[in-house]
């Protein structure tokens, strides 16, 4: 089957591609199988040599990269150097992780007791179409690290720049089979990937719906599964934060990537008494807040990714306190939005757009309890000049990544994930590895 990557600034169709049918699903992890036999026996200096110069074949091809994603997800151009250069060094912290697989030696009697981090086989990796080159590398880059193959499938609208990531781990000398990339259709190749016996764990980024559905039928196997899913972050800012600087930066925390990040801080909860001086800040930065083609560098927000994600996002739209400026004519464009008296679907639901809901609180209680009042726990942030409180606060909330007068979530060592349903499990850091790798303990008698 054949399938149109359109550019979403433009509309235009980008490339046609083939989507892999489910024998060629079969074929794909059926190789990444018979790679794994060898992989895991390439020496753990070789593993992590071979890692870098993947990483070094990443850094190389940056700007073709980028250029692809900005072609391809409308991201600007600033992300989408980023969005390489996190492969990148995703590639490169994991590349020390073969020779630090540490286990354990414990103290028993009889005998000696060891343990040993082995690989699990054949990864699976599913990619949603937001974020696709770092959510891809932070699934394979580990995986591969502790000796496992990888079959990976990106978003049927984002297959781009993981086709190109897979002839780069060929160039930088990957032995093929152990990277695998297989673009097709969530319900074809992805369900494949639970059901297939071969694949020994399913890492999924995407949707709460999807993700609960995988969940499910990785059941039938007991195959593991790493889950990041939705999020409706909360943005606390108290009345005795720098309101100049929360104010500034709020936008970027909720409109970056056009909002469709699963990190987006989609509610600002602000202290009842710096409310309005709080949104006489917030308004001038929403409405310089520079949204056009993406390939300009100084363009911060790019277009929707798709006409239907447009139409998805206007329909969370209503009591519209201001609004910055979005450009006509072809594209998906939504201009960054912010209302005042949410209804309830915009307190609630993951918009994944930009639109942004404003609402006082009273006291730290009240904070905690409207950014908790929510099924998902992924991230957050907490505005104060009070750093005990900044640590009360934190500690009471329910998710899963939060950052103090900061609006940045991720950083590749540092663990990533999210409470309720954002998730299941953790990536990035050296968390990452014990969910891809099983413990296996061995006793040895010393007795005669
Ligand atoms: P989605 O759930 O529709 O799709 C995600 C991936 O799953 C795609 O590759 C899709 O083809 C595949 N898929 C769809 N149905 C499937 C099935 N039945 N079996 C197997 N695979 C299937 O999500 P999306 O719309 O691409 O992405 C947006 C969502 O991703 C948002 O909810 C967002 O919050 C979430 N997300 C979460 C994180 C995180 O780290 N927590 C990061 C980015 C995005």
């Amino acid at each position: 089957m054949r399938y149109d990557v359109i550019n979403p600034a433009t509309e235009k169709v980008v490339r046609t591609i083939s989507l892999a049918t489910e024998q060629d699903a079969d074929a794909a992890i059926s190789r990444a199988a018979d790679a794994f036999a060898t992989w895991r026996t390439v020496t753990p200096a070789d593993r992590g040599r071979l890692l870098r110069r993947f990483a070094d074949a990443v850094d190389a091809d940056l700007e073709n990269l980028a250029a692809l994603e900005v072609e391809n997800a409308g991201h600007t151009i600033g992300n989408a150097r980023w969005e390489a250069g996190n492969v990148r060094d995703v590639l490169t912290y994991y590349s020390a992780a073969p020779e630090r697989l540490f286990g354990k030696q414990i103290p028993v009697a009889g005998g000696i007791d060891v343990t040993f981090q082995e690989p699990l086989g054949v990864v699976g990796v599913i990619v949603p179409w937001n974020f696709p080159m770092p959510i891809a590398g932070w699934g394979f880059a580990p995986a591969l690290a502790a000796g496992n193959t990888v079959v990976l499938k990106p978003a049927e609208l984002t297959p781009l720049t993981a086709l190109r990531l897979g002839e780069l781990a060929l160039e930088a000398g990957l032995p093929p089979g152990v990277f695998e990339v297989v673009p097709g259709k969530g319900t074809v190749v992805g369900q494949r990937f639970v059901t297939h016996p071969a694949v020994r764990k399913v890492v999924f980024t995407g949707s709460t719906a999807v993700g609960k559905q995988i969940m499910a039928g990785c059941a039938d196997q007991v195959k593991r599964v790493t889950l990041e899913l939705g999020g409706k972050s909360a943005n606390v800012v108290f009345a005795d934060a720098d309101l100049e600087k929360a104010a500034a930066q709020a936008p970027y925390g909720v409109f970056d990537n056009a909002g469709q990040d699963c990190c987006a801080r989609s509610r600002i909860l602000v202290e009842r008494s710096a409310y309005d001086r709080f949104l006489e800040l917030l308004e001038p930065a929403v409405k310089a807040f520079k949204v056009g083609d993406p390939g300009d560098p100084a363009t911060e927000m790019g277009p929707l990714i798709s006409a239907e994600q447009r139409v998805r996002v206007e329909s969370f739209v209503e009591n519209v306190a201001f609004q910055g400026t979005a450009p006509s004519g072809p594209g998906f464009w939504f201009p960054p939005t912010v209302v005042t008296e949410p209804g309830d679907r915009v307190l609630r639901e993951e918009i994944f757009g930009p639109v942004v809901a404003v609402v006082p609180f009273e006291d730290e209680a009240d904070a905690l309890r409207i950014a908790n009042d929510s099924e998902y726990g992924l991230s957050g942030s907490i505005w104060t000049r009070d750093v005990g409180r900044a640590l009360r606060v934190g500690r009471g909330f329910e998710a899963g990544n939060l950052s103090v007068n900061s609006n940045s979530s991720v950083r590749y060592s540092t663990p990533f994930g999210g409470y309720k349903q954002s998730g299941l499990g953790r990536e990035l850091g050296p968390d990452a590895l014990d969910a891809l790798t099983e413990t296996k303990n061995i006793f040895i008698s010393t007795e005669d």
